[in-house]
C-alpha cells in the first residue's frame, strides 16, 4: 500500500466512526408486548441486563402524552428510593401508574388512586411489589417503636408479622412476602371497583419481590 493509498483509507476509517451513531439518543421500546405482565417481565429483563431502552426524547414525549395518558398496569410499591418502578422496569412517561407507600401498605387514599388507574385510565393489571430488605418491614419485624407517624406504617404491616409468625429461615423475607400477599388480599376484595373486575376477568392483581442485589423481579403468583 503506498502512502496515498494509505491516507484515503485512514480518512474513509474518519469518516465512518464520525457518521456512525454510537448509540441512539430516541431509543424506544419498538414493539412492546400486548400483555402488561409480559411487558413487565421484559423490561425487568433490559433493567437487570442493563439494555434499558427508555432513554428517549423527553420533549416529544411529553408532548405525545400532553392531552392524556393511558398506563398499562398500575405499581404499588414502597417509597425506597432503590425501588424506582419506572427503572426497575424499563418503562417510560406514561406507562405505568404508580402509588408508593413505605411498605407497599394501602389505604383509601391509595385505593382510590388505584382504581383510578384501573377504572378511567384502564389499566387491567396492578402490581403490588415487595423488596429484599425493606426497611419498614423490618421495623414491624423488630417491633420497633417510634412517637409519630411511622408508627402508623409498622402497625399495618404487623399483620404480615403475625402471619409468618414462627417460621424458619429468612424472616425479613418471609415477613415482607407475605406483605404483599395481604396487600394483593385486600385489593383483590376491594368493592366496589377492583373485586368486581376481577370477577369479570378484566383485572389481574399479582405481587412481586423485587431483588436489592440482582435488580430481578420475583413474580409471586405469576399466571
Ligand atoms: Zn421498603
Amino acid at each position: 500500500m503506498n502512502p496515498s493509498h494509505f491516507q484515503l483509507h485512514a480518512l474513509k476509517l474518519v469518516l465512518i466512526l464520525l457518521f456512525t451513531p454510537v448509540f441512539s439518543i430516541t431509543a424506544i421500546e419498538v414493539s412492546p408486548a400486548k400483555n402488561p405482565l409480559e411487558r413487565l417481565t421484559q423490561g425487568n429483563q433490559r433493567y437487570v441486563t442493563s439494555t434499558t431502552v427508555c432513554h428517549e426524547d423527553w420533549s416529544a414525549k411529553r408532548s405525545v402524552l400532553l392531552e392524556n395518558q393511558k398506563p398499562f398496569a398500575v405499581i404499588v410499591a414502597c417509597s425506597d428510593s432503590r425501588v424506582p418502578p419506572e427503572i426497575v422496569f424499563d418503562q417510560s412517561l406514561g406507562d405505568l401508574f404508580i402509588v408508593r407507600v413505605a411498605g407497599n401498605i394501602v389505604d383509601d387514599f391509595a385505593i382510590g388512586s388505584i382504581e383510578y388507574g384501573v377504572n378511567v385510565l384502564g389499566a387491567n393489571l396492578v402490581l403490588v411489589l415487595g423488596h429484599s430488605n425493606c426497611g419498614a418491614v423490618n421495623a414491624a419485624l423488630k417491633n420497633m417503636k417510634f412517637d409519630n407517624h411511622i408508627q402508623e406504617v409498622v402497625n399495618a404491616i404487623q399483620p404480615a408479622i403475625v402471619a409468618t409468625k414462627g417460621e424458619t429461615g429468612d424472616l425479613l423475607e418471609k415477613a415482607i412476602k407475605a406483605n404483599v400477599k395481604i396487600v394483593e388480599g385486600k385489593l383483590k376484595s376491594s368493592k366496589p371497583v377492583l373485586a368486581n373486575l376481577i370477577e369479570k376477568g378484566t383485572l389481574q392483581i399479582l405481587g412481586a419481590y423485587y431483588h436489592l442485589d440482582s435488580g430481578k423481579v420475583e413474580f409471586l403468583d405469576k399466571q
